[in-house]
């Protein structure tokens, strides 16, 4: 048994041993990834299903590996988080979506709003406005349709240098959204402080939806809680007709989520919305 019990921690060690190591490699690679050109942006369309008119897409950073394939961000934005990569990842995605944007305009696709995530990380650091403002002037995108999403965790007790931070943002022209609402535990006092034009309500609380009552609690407090601020909501994550019914009839009408479309690279985005005639 004493044996046996040997082997099981030898083998214990050596797998904590090949992830430490995977992430090693995985974390070398990626600091290569944006020099090397190998970070790309797909976009998935968000619906005002009113008109069933796309009001714009949010940018979401794909991996294209040489030897992996393409990574989904799951993969490697929590490693770029915790080695503070996400810092120059995070402006290279800022700075190809407003590039992005800029093209789509003078190709005559305008009115599109184009949503880029920021991570808690590049949101608290001081110069994140000029970093922001410098990317406009380089790209020439529309500071009007371009929206931050950020997320509740890193707006939580925002202090008064968060607040400025966010207003100088505001002041350039720019909107702000609140990303995976319901998924911060938090007390929500706090968002009729800030500047946000719009609630994303988390996919988590879509999924199980008409069903589930938890879920649709949840939905209806920040419908009622966006209205009462003057927000919109945008609802992630809608696959089913049953989970849009459910939202359309509560006046939730913005949406994105596989029943409209998956995230697409920046040719097939633009054929999918000239293919409805925009
Ligand atoms: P998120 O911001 O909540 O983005 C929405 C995620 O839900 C995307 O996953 C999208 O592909 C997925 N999704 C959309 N509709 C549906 C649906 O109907 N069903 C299902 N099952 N999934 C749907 P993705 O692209 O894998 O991104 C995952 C997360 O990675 C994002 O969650 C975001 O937190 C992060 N991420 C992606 N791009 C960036 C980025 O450029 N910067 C930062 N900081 N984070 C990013
Ligand atoms: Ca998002
Ligand atoms: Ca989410
Ligand atoms: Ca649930």
């Amino acid at each position: 048994a004493k044996a046996a019990g040997r082997n099981n921690y030898q083998f214990f060690v050596a797998a904590m041993n090949e992830r430490a190591n995977e992430r090693l490699k995985l974390e070398s690679a990626l600091r290569r990834a944006v020099a090397e050109r190998q970070l790309l942006l797909h976009y998935q369309p968000q619906i005002d299903t009113r008109s069933g008119r796309p009001i714009g897409c949010e940018a979401l950073v794909r991996w294209q590996h040489p030897e992996r394939g393409l990574v989904p961000p799951a993969q490697f934005i929590p490693i770029a988080e915790d080695s503070g990569m996400i810092v120059p990842i995070g402006e290279w995605v800022l700075r190809e979506a407003c590039r992005q944007q800029a093209e789509w305009n003078a190709a005559g696709l305008r009115d599109l709003t184009v949503a880029i995530n920021i991570s808690a990380l590049q949101f608290q650091r001081a110069d994140f406005p000029d970093v922001v403002a410098r990317i406009l002037d380089e790209t020439g995108a529309d500071p009007s349709m371009i929206e931050l999403e950020i997320t509740e965790s890193a707006l939580m007790n925002p202090g008064s240098e968060q607040l400025e931070r966010l207003n100088r943002l505001i002041e350039r022209g720019l909107t702000l959204a609140l990303d995976d609402f319901g998924t911060g535990y938090s007390c929500l006092a706090y968002l009729k402080r800030l500047p946000l034009s719009r609630i994303k309500i988390d996919r988590s609380f879509v999924a199980d939806l008409p069903g589930d009552t938890e879920d649709a609690a949840v939905v209806a407090a920040a419908l009622s809680l966006a209205r009462d601020l003057g927000m919109d909501v945008v609802a992630e994550g809608v696959e089913t007709p049953g989970q849009r019914a459910f939202l359309v009839e509560r006046n939730c009408t913005l949406m994105q989520g596989y029943l409209f479309s998956r995230p697409l690279d920046a040719g097939s985005f633009e054929a999918w919305i000239r293919g409805l005639g925009h």
